[in-house]
């Protein structure tokens, strides 16, 4: 495999030495990686990865849930490479603007909901809800309600990872590290019928697990909320497809009580579930909505908040200079990258191919996945799904040890050239939109396999 010309050539073994001697990762237990050695990915090409030793592996999470457009895309490379020998960088503080930042916003003002007109940019998704924060509470002091600060998530909800992101979300071992969640931000359940659900039919778990966001407004004080927040389908959680009945009510509450709606949609956002937004999926109307990940197919880091009309208006015209932004806010090789992404997603139909054509054929050959033994539930909307090994089908029963059999499950998929994620014992996939039929079959043929490999390795380890 051929790198790229100005980084030097290194075997495997070597980029491992220098990774475990200088590079603290992200999310990884160190000593274990520093048992195993890290999986160096070096190119990519379509819905196919290359590791440093030229294996080929079929991509079955877009990169971060981002690529979804796929590797390899030269126009959007051109539309970086053109930018940055015309204008790499310019900021938007201070009454300055640059022509891709200001077709960004017009490009995005067409494809969200019509509530939608302005957006604030910033470098990623993360930044994009601390935005959110920002911005809900200074929405209700111009409305002269300073004392609506409280802001309620969810359980087991992932809104990134600083300060204000990690607060917001409900991911347990985050609060343990660091103090967090931050004050003013509390977590209701999360819908996840399949673990929580009991006896109850998913409409009826549906509805109770929306109620529960309204014993919460009441327990706290309605006057004292400033808005709800939720991913239209948890991502990072374990890809959590809420009941039906579960946002047409938690849509009524947050209407009663006034509060502001707030859809994560850095995931669900630009086609995943086959409509443009996942709140649109769902048919929910949000006050505001954070995007990231897909909106640039991942190429560059970049991010934002979809602001409705009604917030909008106070924010930008009362109380003067809002004091937030970041260095990176509508950088503009990043903004020209979003901006060629929306129109290849406008251009070739691919929002509607998942709904209509790629996305049904998925969810088909994915649910045949539920036949398998270890397989309790199959469950997927547009591209994005999970399936939930078990060692009882009938009773949706947990393993002894959680997350064992995912992690053997995951690393089986590698073995047999898939990336699939493991949250806990919940195997994930979210693939690129641009798959083709054949790209389906392998990537069915594979899971299937592992799963096997799965049972017969959990077996023997006496894990199942
Ligand atoms: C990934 C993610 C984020 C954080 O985005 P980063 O770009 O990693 O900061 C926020 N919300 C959701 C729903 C996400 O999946």
């Amino acid at each position: 495999m051929s790198s790229s010309s100005f980084l030097p050539s290194r075997s495997t073994a070597e980029w491992q030495a220098l990774d475990a001697s200088h590079y603290i990762h992200p999310f990884t237990d160190h000593a274990a990686l520093g048992r195993k050695g890290t999986r160096v990915i070096s190119r990519a090409e379509g819905v196919y990865l290359y590791d440093s030793d030229g294996r080929q592996i079929l991509d079955g999470m877009s990169g971060l849930w981002c690529v979804n457009l796929g590797y390899g895309r030269r126009e959007l490379a051109d539309a970086a490479y053109r930018q940055l020998l015309e204008l790499p960088y310019y900021n938007s503080f201070f009454q300055v603007a640059h022509p891709p930042a200001i077709e960004l916003s017009r490009l995005l003002a067409e494809v969200t909901p019509p509530q939608f007109k302005h957006v604030f940019f910033t470098g990623s998704g993360s930044e994009a809800n601390d935005t959110v924060v920002r911005s809900v509470r200074r929405y209700w002091e111009l409305m002269g309600q300073p004392q609506r600060t409280v802001i309620i998530s969810r359980t087991n909800a992932y809104h990134g990872s600083t300060m204000a992101g990690a607060s917001l979300g409900g991911m347990a071992p985050m609060h343990a590290q660091g103090g967090l969640p931050i004050p003013g931000i509390v977590h209701i359940r999360q819908p996840y019928w399949y673990a929580e659900g009991g006896d109850l039919s998913p409409e009826e778990f549906g509805r109770v697990a929306a109620r529960a966001l309204e014993e919460k407004i009441l327990e706290i004080g309605p006057e004292r909320i400033a808005a709800f927040i939720g991913e239209p389908i948890q991502g990072a959680g374990g890809v959590i497809i809420p009941p039906a009945t579960y946002w047409p009510e938690i849509q009524k509450i947050v209407d009663r009580f006034g509060i502001l709606l707030i859809a994560d949609e850095v995931i669900c956002g630009f086609g995943r579930t086959g409509e443009w937004f996942g709140s649109q999926y769902f048919g929910i109307k949000p006050d505001l909505m954070p995007i990231a990940k897909g909106m640039s197919s991942g190429y560059l880091p970049i991010g934002g908040v979809m602001i409705a009309d009604r917030v909008a208006e106070v924010l930008t015209e009362k109380g003067g200079e809002f004091a937030h932004g970041f260095t990176y806010s509508g950088h503009p090789a990043a903004c020209a990258v979003a901006c060629a992404t929306i129109n290849i997603l406008r251009n070739e139909g691919i929002v509607e191919r998942v709904r209509d054509d790629i996305g049904p054929y998925l969810q088909g050959r994915w649910r045949e996945l539920a036949d398998h033994p270890l397989v309790g539930e199959a469950r997927m909307v547009g591209m994005i799904g999970a399936l939930e090994l078990t060692a009882d089908k009938a009773r949706r029963q947990r393993f002894a040890e959680q997350g064992e059999v995912g992690t053997l499950c995951r690393d089986a998929c590698i073995s047999n050239g898939l990336v699939m994620r493991a949250v806990r014992d919940t195997m994930i996939v979210a693939p690129p939109l641009v798959m083709t039929r054949a790209h389906v079959d392998e990537l069915i043929d594979k899971a299937r396999k592992a799963l096997d490999a799965t049972l017969q390795e959990g077996r023997k380890l006496g894990k199942i």
